[in-house]
């Protein structure tokens, strides 16, 4: 924890020295999906943000408490809170129980998740599960006057809460504008202002997921789920708070107000929001055809798609962007994506076979300070690969006979990319099939020297043997004048 890590803060918006609330705890709260649909690129971009951050910290010898929601009810269709639920709606037509739907994308969620290799968060509350904790929140707003009941539902008082507090600050709008913007529109008569939101909502006859409450029959504003599951698994008062930025308004906004109206102090430290995906320098909308969801993009089945991208392409695409910049989706970035990561990893293979000497004329020190400051510069991870980009190329000169370097730092080099590329990025080696793990290549590698020694005594049953069944089992094996090399297809 020596170096000072800085973080945009979208509260403050500028750069800020990370220091910890509680050291060396650290809590992380980040908005995870609302589980109506097959997981797409929009979600693989928080998901793979705030895994690096979270393993950013972790290698900085914090304690992560790292939490992340699955919605499962109160996620109405215009984001607000009129229209119908979002799961609600899928139930409906596809004639299923609202928890089967939640059921299935929370499974499609996890599994496509973790094959972009995004580590599980330490709580994954379902907003389902926290009725009564919302109930309770809506209750304490209410005392504190900054809601009210109408009609069974009960609404955030906004121009009350503007009286003392500031509404807009997260996302710089203002709320005179806000209620000039929203006067016109039809509808919300039970609200006393239009710039009023739903923090609890009263049950319409067709809607299948009510629970009981003093005010009526219903379920919670899709807003109130965060503040409430977040002071709860974090405290009232917690380090960071993450999401894409398509989340920043109303729904950052609200949770400001909310838990502010509560309490009578903000919760969160340092807000953090990632940009979003654009396809061909459009926004993603299911209207444009252009909504790419991951398993597509894992078997190149679109219409839009020249092949299938693996999913350390895909990580790798989105880190070669810093988190904060818009990141735009074709098929030549993605195959670009694709290079770039076979060469990084073949010079971490050539790493491995790299010979020392016993003087070094590199200097390894000074390239792994360069990939931290990177890191520690709002996690800029395009600069990080950049670095590591340096890294291959002095590898290579190595290998090539033009530099050297000791013992000594070759044990650094290649901690340095365990570090940065395995732990930090959470890149692995799909060509291999290994992952992180080595084992597999011991085990063949000491078959294929098996293979050499019968060879060499004259054993060709054994040799064709080895030789024959690796080769059925995908793996390519390729002879040299002082041995062998191998890969798998
Ligand atoms: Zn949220």
């Amino acid at each position: 924890m020596k170096e000072k890590f800085q973080i945009y803060n979208t509260l403050t918006r500028k750069k800020e020295v990370f220091e910890a609330i509680n050291p060396p705890h650290v809590g992380i709260y980040v908005c995870g999906p609302t589980v109506y649909g097959d997981p797409h690129l929009g979600h693989a971009r928080p998901a793979i943000t705030f895994d690096v951050l979270f393993r950013y910290l972790k290698f900085k010898g914090y304690k992560v408490r790292y939490v992340r929601n699955i919605t499962d009810v109160g996620h109405l269709e215009n984001d607000a809170d009129s229209g119908e639920d979002k799961i609600a709606r899928k139930a409906r037509i596809e004639q299923l129980e609202p928890m089967e739907v939640v059921q299935y994308y929370t499974y499609r969620y996890h599994k496509f998740i973790e094959m972009l290799n995004v580590l599980p968060p330490s709580i994954e509350p379902v907003a389902s599960g926290h009725i009564i904790e919302q109930q309770e929140l809506v209750e304490k707003i209410i005392e504190n006057g900054y809601a009210y009941e109408s009609n069974g539902s009960v609404y955030f008082d906004v121009e009350e809460y503007n009286k003392k507090y500031i509404y807009g600050k997260l996302s710089g709008r203002r709320i005179e504008e806000l209620m000039e913007n929203t006067r016109e529109l039809a509808g919300q008569e039970e609200k006393h202002n239009n710039v009023d939101f739903a923090i609890w909502k009263k049950a319409g006859p067709q809607h299948i997921m009510r629970w009981k409450s003093k005010w009526s029959e219903g379920f919670p504003g899709w807003h109130l789920e965060c503040s409430a599951m977040s002071t709860k698994y974090l405290g009232y008062k917690f380090d960071i708070h993450g999401g894409g930025m398509d989340l920043l308004f109303p729904h950052h906004e609200c949770e400001i107000s909310q838990t502010v109206a509560a309490f009578g102090q903000e919760s969160v430290k340092y807000w953090m929001h990632n940009n979003m995906i654009t396809i061909n320098g459009q926004k993603m909308a299911k209207s444009l055809g252009n909504f790419i969801n991951l398993e597509q993009l894992f078997t190149g089945n679109h219409p839009m798609l020249q092949q299938a991208y693996s999913p350390m392409t895909i990580r790798f695409f989105i880190l070669q962007a810093h988190y904060r910049g818009t990141l735009d989706f074709s098929n030549e970035a993605l195959q670009a994506a694709d290079k770039g990561l076979q060469r990084l990893f073949a010079g971490i293979n050539t790493l491995e076979k790299l010979k020392t000497s016993d003087k070094s004329t590199v200097n390894i020190n000074e390239l792994s300070s360069l990939c931290l400051e990177a890191m520690d510069d709002d996690m800029n991870t395009p600069i990080l690969i950049s670095h590591l980009f340096d890294g291959v190329r002095m590898i290579n000169s190595v290998a090539a006979g033009n530099e050297s370097l000791t013992q000594e730092d070759l044990s650094k080099l290649k901690k340095l990319y365990g570090d940065f590329v395995t732990d930090i990025l959470g890149l692995t080696d799909e060509k291999s099939g290994l992952g992180s793990d080595s084992l597999l290549k011991e085990v063949v590698d000491l078959l294929l020297h098996v293979r050499m020694e019968a060879k060499a005594k004259k054993d060709y049953a054994t040799s064709d043997k080895i030789r024959n069944n690796l080769t059925a089992m995908g793996f390519e094996i390729k002879d040299s004048k002082d041995g062998f090399d191998w890969e798998l297809p």
